[in-house]
């Protein structure tokens, strides 16, 4: 059910599926030996299967007045463990879309909201009255971009407009959760979409707001051309199974600010590093504030930011010590996206294109015993 379902009819292929039964979680967990029950907000069970886990939930009813239901002053939905009909089930999902059944007794669809219909249309459909749907929980916005992009629906009028009024709820969503959502938004394989209708919908200020800030005020063309770069290529990536992690896309969305004001405070390039250190550290610490980005990610941004100014030095020892860095091959794929839009010498990217191939990045882990400490300046510890 839910997304599985959905994305077969699409004839895509389904990220997993999801299994819905009249079972309660005590009574799937006693079935499967292998199995065990997780979440709080909603208790959900897990069962192992090898190396794949099925995560099997019970028909939910959304009921307000039920104890097994808490409900925040804004009208978010805390808790909700009520269980119930299957009707009742299709009926809390978010998008109609979201809301269809396989049954797996006669192979047919069950479809209770309109689904299917509006699968026809290629559109989203909030379920009920979109102002209620986005108050009991405000990710769903950012859901609806999402699937706009990934399916290419549209999102359909009463759903679209009302994100305009409530986008400002997602305040209130623990940044832990906004940093689960940026990087299934980002991490989607279609970035390049997503970064578009966070714009169109004015979502971006509450997910990156510095450069929601830098695009109201200066939006400059190579600097939006290298978003737009450096969001194809992640994509690329994603579609042809490579990794990117979030310390990259992080790095990506905040160089428009970091440049800019390293460049104001310091304008001489040769003490740049530490400019972009002492920058990249306070608008660290406010984006973090917004959405929680775990140490080693907001970390490997910082230090991809700090490295750009070394691409620099072709001479002596340099080098050879910046190719050690862990964050080199990163700092190197950022480096290139910079060089692709006319922000760096192309000169010097050939030079770093060569010069790496000829001393054959190694293995990291083999790299990680690196004889000499790594060096930084000591204006910016911590
Ligand atoms: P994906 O392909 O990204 O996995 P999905 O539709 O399966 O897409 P999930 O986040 O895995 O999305 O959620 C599974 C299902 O649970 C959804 O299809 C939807 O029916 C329901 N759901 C998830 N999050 C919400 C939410 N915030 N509000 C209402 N229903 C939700
Ligand atoms: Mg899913």
């Amino acid at each position: 059910m839910g997304g599985g379902v959905r994305d077969l009819l699409l004839k895509m292929q389904p990220k997993d599926f999801d299994v819905a039964t009249d079972a309660t979680p005590e009574e799937v967990r006693a079935l499967f030996k292998n199995s065990r029950i997780i979440g709080r907000r909603f208790r959900l069970v897990h069962i192992r299967f090898g190396r794949d886990i099925i995560e099997v939930a019970t028909f939910r009813a959304h009921d307000e007045d039920s104890p097994k239901t808490e409900l925040d002053r804004h009208g978010r939905i805390l808790r909700d463990n009520t269980f119930g009909e299957i009707e009742e089930d299709a009926m809390r999902r978010d998008f109609t879309v979201n809301a269809l059944y396989y049954d797996i007794h006669d192979y047919s669809v069950l479809d209770y909201v309109g689904g299917l219909k509006d699968i026809e249309a290629r559109q989203l459909r909030l379920i009920g009255d979109a102002a209620t749907r986005y108050q009991e929980d405000p990710v769903r916005m950012l859901r609806a971009v999402r699937f706009a992009a990934k399916l290419d629906f549209s999102i359909e009028a009463s759903a679209a407009s009302a994100i305009y009024e409530y986008g400002h709820l997602l305040a209130v969503i623990p940044p832990a959760r906004m940093f689960d959502e940026m990087i299934k938004l980002f991490h989607s394989g279609k970035a390049v979409r997503v970064f578009e209708l966070l714009r169109e919908y004015q979502l971006l200020k509450h997910l990156v707001p510095a450069l929601d800030e830098w695009l109201q005020e200066n939006p400059n063309e190579s600097m939006l051309d290298f978003i737009d770069q450096a969001l194809v290529n992640t994509d690329d990536r994603v579609n042809t199974g490579q990794s990117v992690s979030p310390g990259f896309i992080f790095a990506i969305l905040l160089w428009p600010v970091v440049q800019q004001q390293a460049t104001r405070m310091q304008p001489d390039r040769q003490k740049m590093i530490g400019a972009l250190a002492q920058v990249g550290e306070t608008v660290m610490k406010r984006q973090v504030r917004h959405v929680s980005i775990p140490r080693r990610f907001s970390q490997m941004a910082r230090d991809i930011w700090t490295s750009q100014p070394r691409f620099h030095r072709t001479q002596g020892k340099q080098p050879l010590r910046l190719l050690a860095y862990p964050v080199f091959r990163a700092a190197y794929d950022f480096m290139c996206i910079q060089a692709m839009v006319g922000l760096f010498p192309h000169r010097l990217s050939h030079w770093w294109t060569d010069f790496q191939s000829q001393h054959e990045v190694v293995a990291e882990p083999v790299r990680k015993k690196s004889p000499r400490p790594r060096r930084r300046p000591r204006r910016n510890a911590g």
